[in-house]
């Protein structure tokens, strides 16, 4: 495999450079799954686990590797086998800060070169949610561009509007308006798909995400990026590879972590993209109504009598759960880490009282 085709470049030739030496050897992280990793190399797949060393100095998970890391490898072909001794710096890096508390860093994926944020034309714009996905992209140091998607479904008027509009919250960022559906301006979109650069697909669920990815890498990208895997029972099962390198250049990263990143900021986001089934909900008779088998609950009467789509409120509910499930992780997170914080403050009081004990005994 040629790793110019993965990604690597100067950049990274220069960090590696003090383990050249070493017989060491370099490779491209293409799946994470728990410990085990399949890493893109030059003697084509093969997976990795970190040393022991990693895992003893490791002190947050980003000391992990991530996917779209580079990493340090001492491979063992007989087992076709790679040790992870190091992850060279990174170029960008896109991450998830836990909301409402500081716990680590949750890095999501790593070097990748543009973000492109979709939107569409069939969704109300939101200008906030533009900026805070550019804060997002302007720290991880990928370039960000915004995708208009669904040109088929709005008037030229409506185009200019929207596209001024974005322009002028995102001023120097590029804007491409595009369908996805009908392959309208996705010319516009091949400069990002050069040999070895590394590209993420954000965007709220619904605007076109995986059939844009499907224009643009083919339609049998599903069958290309499986791969066998190991699982920990020593069965094999095939698993999505989360780099995907596309045929004509350029890479592609689509991991869970990524898609959920959409959802992460954002009852806000859920509330829009089902605007016309929250605006029902408002009519139910309990403000928290879960529509299910609640009296008076305007959405399930609204569904019964068609004036909402039953296919959309699958949806919701799908969308509902993930969103607490997400939320759910997050509060037991902050809890687990608030208990932390309790023992190491409770901790250094008692230090402080014992050095103060020995400082008073001392003096005596
Ligand atoms: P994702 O959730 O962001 O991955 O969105 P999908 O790719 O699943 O698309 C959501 C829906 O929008 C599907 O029904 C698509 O067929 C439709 N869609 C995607 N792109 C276009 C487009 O350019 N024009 C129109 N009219 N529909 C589109
Ligand atoms: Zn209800």
């Amino acid at each position: 495999m040629n790793l110019i085709d993965a990604g690597w470049d100067t950049f990274f030739e220069v960090h590696f450079k003090p383990y050249a030496l070493d017989g060491f050897s370099v490779g491209r992280i293409a799946v994470e799954h728990k410990n085990v990793y399949v890493l893109f190399t030059e003697y084509g797949e093969l997976r990795a686990k970190v040393s022991g060393k990693i895992r003893y100095e490791a002190s947050n998970r980003s000391d992990f590797p991530v996917v779209g890391d580079w990493v340090v490898i001492k491979p063992r072909f007989a087992e076709k086998y790679a040790t992870i001794h190091a992850i060279l710096t990174r170029k960008s890096k896109l991450s998830r800060k836990t909301a409402g508390i500081e716990t680590e860093e949750q890095i999501l994926a790593a070097n990748i070169d543009t973000a492109f944020w979709i939107s569409s034309f069939n969704k109300i714009l939101n200008i906030r949610r533009i900026e805070r996905y550019l804060t997002t992209v302007w720290e991880s140091g990928a370039q960000p561009v915004i995708i208009l998607n669904k040109l088929d479904l709005c008037t030229d008027s409506e185009l200019e509007e929207t596209v001024i509009e974005v322009e002028s919250a995102a001023p120097g960022v590029p804007v491409h308006a595009v369908s996805a559906k009908n392959g309208h301006g996705i010319e516009n979109l091949m400069p990002y798909m050069q040999k070895g650069n590394t590209i993420v697909f954000l965007g709220l669920s619904g605007v076109g995400k995986s059939t844009l990815i499907n224009r643009l890498i083919g339609e049998d990208v599903q069958k290309v990026s499986e791969i066998r895997k190991i699982d920990d029972l020593g069965r094999h099962t095939t698993a999505s590879r989360q780099l995907i390198i596309l045929a004509g250049g350029g890479l592609v990263i689509d991991t869970p972590g990524i898609r959920e990143l959409q959802l992460w900021d954002s009852k806000d986001g859920f509330t829009e993209t089902f605007e016309e089934i929250e605006n029902i909900a408002q009519h139910c008779r309990f403000s928290d109504c879960r529509h299910e088998s609640e009296p008076s609950c305007a959405v399930k009467q609204a569904v019964e009598d068609g004036r909402i789509d039953p296919k959309r409120f699958q949806n919701y509910n799908k969308m509902q759960k993930e969103l607490d499930h997400l939320n759910t992780k997050r509060n037991v997170r902050s809890k687990i880490v608030e208990k932390k914080r309790a023992k190491q403050f409770a901790r250094l009081v008692k230090n402080m009282k014992e050095n103060f004990k020995k400082h008073k005994f001392n003096k005596q």
